[in-house]
């Protein structure tokens, strides 16, 4: 076998010159893609989708390459044709944000020089900044000296690494046994989390994935605006049967669907008499805290044992960005392993650094160039100008969902998001026209909303994300809601005759 030319891998000289070329090619090609269509996302729905002819119809792995170039820019047009436009204004279902530029050309950085933040020699300055920025991170939480993070995959991660430390730091100490050894079957009793009714649906799988039960997690009910107190929390305790050991009690900064924010001092204060480790699920909330017009709202997240932060989300860096900040450092000592392949104990006395005791990954991306670069650029004030912004626009959509008849609020805007339905005619009729004026538009590619339920009723979702939409952009993304609901009410009619 000969030598395959240096122009095939990314990271030398002449591969990088190879990668140029290339990332204009594609860059080129999306460009192209994107302009096949008008709309948020393509038209004809999920048939149109996976009828693309000229890349889908291929067999996906021939026996014999077709090259770089003649692969990637058809992928790439029929990639971005067929991706949803996070930059267009009526694209407002999600957590999902526009990528920040200078973000994206972070992570096409890390991935040409393919670096991983386990052990030192796999990636030294990555290794370097991930410590500077989870710094920061915890400095803008107001967690301690002493306190120490990790980049992960998502909040869905974050969350499950907290819930593990939980029970094995936690529960260990409620139960007077070494959990981290012997598992939660050691524990004297039965662990329990306790989680707002309202919390993501990772919190439940987490709880589930740590071998705490699908019944682990007791719920406490939040108030009428998605927000838990010490009271609800307290009837949750009173309620666990006699024995159990409640060694967690996960709060919410920013619910999935009102952006509620629970009350994170008085929380903090019961978990810490009842000896529960306290964990702040800031996935979505995380972000804002650089905007000094929110910040107050939370107050007491200083005192959590762990927050998780998504920068996926409102801090606009491509996907994937999250972390999960850690009180005292010590506490990630359960996840600690050696093995003599990566981190012997010679090395590391040595003063040879790893950061393999602090996730359950080994190989681990580095995403943390793209949030330095992100955090230099943009700058906390940039990035808080754009929460602000979103935050506006989500105030302004909620003025005129009030001012609308045929529209109902959910509840009123704490954060970005807007919880809504559309009322027909006839009440009973509502949540068959709710639903299905969303995959209305969504076939139309005309719009992405987020659908959710509230209580036993259908209600829709706007999340401002996206600060590029302006309120003119809302005034049409509103009319075009109401027109859909007037379609799909006449048609739900038509057919219930
Ligand atoms: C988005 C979100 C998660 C899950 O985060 P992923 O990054 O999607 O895994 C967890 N909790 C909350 C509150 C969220 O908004």
């Amino acid at each position: 076998m000969e030598r395959p030319p240096f122009t095939m891998f990314a990271g030398s000289d002449e591969g990088l010159a190879a990668l140029d070329e290339l990332v204009g090619r594609s860059l080129a090609a999306v460009r192209a893609g994107l302009a096949e269509r008008s709309g948020p996302l393509p038209t004809g729905g999920p048939l149109r989708v996976a009828a693309d002819p000229e890349v889908l119809d291929e067999d996906a792995f021939p026996e014999e390459g077709v090259g770089d170039v003649a692969a990637l820019e058809p992928l790439a047009r029929a990639f971005a044709w067929g991706s949803v436009d996070l930059t267009h204004p009526a694209t407002a279902a999600f957590l999902q944000c526009p990528a920040l530029a200078v973000a994206a050309a972070a992570d096409l950085v890390v991935s040409a020089l393919n670096q991983s933040v386990d052990v030192w020699d796999s990636g030294p300055f990555a290794m370097e900044l991930e410590q500077r920025v989870l710094r920061a991170l915890c400095d803008l939480v107001g967690l301690p000296e002493g306190s120490a993070g990790v980049m992960t995959p998502g909040g869905s991660i974050s969350n499950l690494l907290a819930v593990v430390l939980a029970r094995d730091v936690a529960g260990s100490r409620l139960s007077g046994r070494d959990l981290s050894h012997g598992g939660p079957r050691e524990s004297t009793g039965r662990l329990r989390v306790v989680c707002s009714r309202d919390s993501h649906v990772s919190v439940g799988r987490a709880v589930a994935a740590a071998g705490l039960g699908e019944d682990g997690a007791v719920v406490a009910e939040p108030d009428a605006l998605g927000v838990m107190d010490a009271a609800s929390v307290k009837r949750a305790l009173a309620a666990i049967p006699v024995g159990d050991l409640p060694c967690m009690l996960i709060a919410n900064a920013g619910t999935t669907d009102l952006g509620a924010i629970d009350r994170l001092e008085e929380l903090s204060e019961l978990a810490a008499r009842q000896g529960m480790w306290f964990h702040v699920d800031a996935a979505y909330g995380g972000g804002m805290l650089v905007s000094s017009r929110l910040r107050g709202r939370f107050a007491g997240i200083e005192r959590a044992d762990s927050v998780t932060i998504d920068l996926h989300k409102m801090a606009w860096h491509p996907a994937s960005a999250s972390v999960l900040l850690v009180r005292r450092e010590a506490d990630f000592a359960p996840l600690h392993r050696e093995a003599p392949y990566l981190n012997p104990a010679d090395d590391e006395s040595a003063g040879l650094p790893n950061r393999l005791g602090r996730t359950l990954e080994t190989t681990r991306r580095a995403d943390v160039l793209k949030v330095a670069a992100v955090f230099r650029a943009v700058g906390r004030r940039g990035l808080a100008d754009l929460v602000d912004r979103c935050h506006d626009l989500a105030r302004y959509t909620e003025s005129l969902i009030i001012a609308r008849t045929r529209l109902e609020l959910a509840a009123p805007v704490s954060l970005t998001r807007v919880v809504f339905r559309y009322l027909p005619g006839r009440p009973e009729q509502a949540d068959e026209v709710n639903a299905a004026l969303r995959r209305r538009l969504l076939n139309e590619g005309r719009a992405v909303l987020g659908r959710t339920r509230r209580g036993e009723r259908i209600f829709l979702k706007f999340t401002m994300i996206n600060p590029l939409a302006t309120e003119r952009d809302i005034d049409e993304l509103i009319a075009v809601v109401e027109e859909a609901g007037k379609e799909e009410e006449r048609r739900v009619l038509l057919a219930s005759r």
